[in-house]
């Protein structure tokens, strides 16, 4: 018999998530607030359940994929209490990209039931989600780690255990408050160029040959018109939102507070990302991230 997955949280990353846990022959019972989410993942082929509870009613394994961590407490924990209902065979893994400290929480508290629980953040957007081609970035127990990769496996390319519970969030916020330091830093350096009388698409080539060369240059250069089908030749459209951005840079200075550790650089993204949120008078948060470029062009 097919391994029984709850899937709470359809939104733009979950819905196509779940839709792969199906294809890879999982039975899947899906839930969410909201119902035309609800009425896609039966499109997609999952049983859909009208209450979270419902959902995990003899799970093997429950995914969540939720906004953030005081959703996710309120819903395994405080308000909804799900972690109650849950079985304690059943292993959950939650994806939503949240402080450690609420991983932690959650974790702690299902293991004081009985129950395994890892985090399990993603790299890779609504198209690697779609595509089933996301990097899973765990934290837990070696144990729940392996038990959750057959279910991380038909979501996603590439796993990994970054260490026990709320690593994986660790990693996550680390990895992208890179992203937006090397994407800032690539589309200055970009500006420069073109002030100066620059062609970008001359100035790229030689930077990606160059020792500038980097993943925002490589995959996603924030010029338009410089390389096809990424956000910036499409009106900034798509891609990964400048308010998602700023909430996973909020969350590296909250894990640069509690360690003390120095983030510079990581502050300024976060300035420079909030500047360019409310610059011009228009909110560019549903913008891609890589507009950026924007704050920096005359
Ligand atoms: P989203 O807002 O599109 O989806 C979240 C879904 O959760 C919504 O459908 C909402 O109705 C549902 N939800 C909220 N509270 C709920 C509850 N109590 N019970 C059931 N359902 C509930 O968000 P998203 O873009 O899918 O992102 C989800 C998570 O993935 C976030 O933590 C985000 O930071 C992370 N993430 C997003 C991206 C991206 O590119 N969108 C990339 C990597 C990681």
């Amino acid at each position: 018999m097919s391994k029984q997955v709850a899937f709470i949280g359809l939104g733009n990353m979950g819905a196509g998530m779940a839709a792969n846990l199906v294809k890879a022959g999982f039975a899947v019972t899906a839930f969410d607030l909201v119902p035309a989410a609800l009425a896609q993942a039966k499109k997609d082929g999952c049983n859909t359940a009208a209450t979270a509870h419902e959902a995990v009613a003899g799970a093997d394994f429950i995914v969540s994929m939720l906004p953030n961590g005081q959703i996710v407490e309120n819903l395994y924990i405080h308000n909804d209490k799900l972690l109650a209902a849950i079985d304690k065979k059943a292993l959950v893994i939650d994806c939503s990209t949240i402080a450690p400290e609420n991983s932690r929480a959650l974790i702690s508290a299902a293991e004081a039931k009985g129950i395994a629980a890892i985090d399990a953040p993603v790299s890779g957007g609504v198209a690697a989600a779609a595509a089933g081609s996301l990097a899973f970035m765990c934290g837990g127990t070696e144990m729940a780690c392996t038990a959750a990769k057959p279910v991380l496996q038909a979501m996603g390319a590439n796993i990994f255990r970054a260490g026990d519970a709320g690593a994986g969030q660790v990693a996550k916020v680390c990895n992208n408050m890179l992203l937006a330091i090397h994407m800032s830093g690539t589309a200055e350096a970009l500006q420069l160029g073109m002030d100066n009388g620059l062609d970008p698409k001359v100035l790229s080539d030689i930077m990606l040959k160059s020792s500038g060369c980097n993943w925002s240059l490589e995959k996603y250069n924030p010029v338009p018109g410089v390389m096809a089908s990424v956000p910036s030749s499409n009106d900034y459209q798509g891609g990964f939102m400048v308010d998602l951005m700023l909430k996973d840079l909020g969350l590296a200075m909250a894990a640069a507070l509690a360690s003390k550790s120095s983030t510079p650089m990581g502050a300024a993204a976060r300035n420079l990302y909030s500047l360019h949120k409310n610059s011009d008078g228009i909110d560019k948060g549903s913008m891609d991230f890589s507009s950026i470029l924007q704050l920096f062009a005359k």
